[in-house]
């Protein structure tokens, strides 16, 4: 039987860069990790040779992981319509971060599609199309944008598959496309996963094809379904259930997908800081037989 490909975020930072990602990652029994090129929440990047890949690469193989995912900062929003230095921002932003997932040797760049800020869905669907195209158009690399199906809070696209699918059909590249799968999003945003796997697997199988999915972020969600709120919970302690999550970690359609976990870090006994990363029990319990 072949290996699951499972592994969580883990940070880049300090002087060891890739390599202490790489580290954090085998320290929790990973295979495969998840991380951001610098702070999710801002654009500030070091240069690429600064990211310490080769020595991370070299360690990666000895501890056997074999594939990493990239995920854009959160804060870029292609879909702005409204502020013209956004929208550029996240155009220039993205096409740089192509560069840097090509450098880091990840085929896969995750992006949260983008927000429409009040100027409403469409407008901010054509917005998103609009600057995939100016980035795609000219770019050759060898990396996938995975569109993340998201919660729908605020404003956010991207949180019915077949927004995902509107933003597909304006995109010149669509083979340059792919869908990044949060089980917590998609649970806010009202697919009844708990209840229905098969029928929302279905439903975006219908919408969209499960082959277009090339990473799943496997999250329990502190909310009801459709609850439109992106709060992740730790694995078998929200409203999706750990049944349901073990099983889509298992389902030998995705056999070949990074599952990537981004539950929240939890207390130590008697604290109230959460210090204490959960991935390494997560993990293992979610590939017991
Ligand atoms: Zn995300
Ligand atoms: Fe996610
Ligand atoms: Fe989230």
């Amino acid at each position: 039987m072949q290996k699951i490909k499972i592994g969580s975020h883990v940070k880049m930072a300090g002087k060891e860069m890739f390599l202490g990602s790489v580290k954090e990652a085998e320290s929790y029994g990973a295979n495969v990790l998840m991380l951001y090129t610098g702070a999710p929440q801002n654009t500030v990047r070091k240069e690429i040779g600064a990211l310490n890949i080769e020595a991370g690469w070299a360690y990666a193989k000895e501890a056997g992981i074999e594939e990493i995912v990239v995920h854009a900062p959160y804060i870029i929003n292609l879909g702005n319509t409204v502020k013209p230095e956004t929208f550029e921002l996240a155009v220039s932003f993205l096409e740089k971060e192509i560069k840097r997932t090509a450098a880091m040797r990840s085929r896969i760049l995750v992006l949260h599609p983008g927000a429409h800020v009040g100027a409403g869905e469409e407008a901010g669907i054509l917005q998103i199309i609009k600057g995939l195209n100016l980035v795609l158009d000219k770019n050759e690399d060898d990396v996938f944008i995975a569109l993340e199906t998201m919660a729908g809070k605020g404003s956010e696209l991207g949180a019915t598959f077949e927004e995902i699918k509107a933003i597909y059909e304006g995109v010149h590249k669509k083979d340059r496309l792919r869908v990044c799968f949060d089980t917590c999003h998609v649970n806010d945003a009202g697919y009844h996963l708990a209840d229905d796997y098969e029928g929302v697997l279905q439903r975006f199988d219908e919408v969209i094809g499960l082959s277009q999915i090339a990473a799943i972020h496997v999250n329990d969600s502190m909310n009801s379904c459709g609850a439109r709120k992106d709060r992740h919970a730790n694995i078998g302690k929200g409203c999706i259930g750990f049944d349901v999550l073990r099983r889509i970690v298992h389902d030998s359609r995705f056999a070949q997908i990074p599952k990537i976990l981004e539950t929240p870090w939890i207390c130590e006994e008697g604290s109230d800081k959460k210090t204490l990363p959960p991935y390494r029990e997560e993990i293992a319990a979610l590939l017991k037989e």
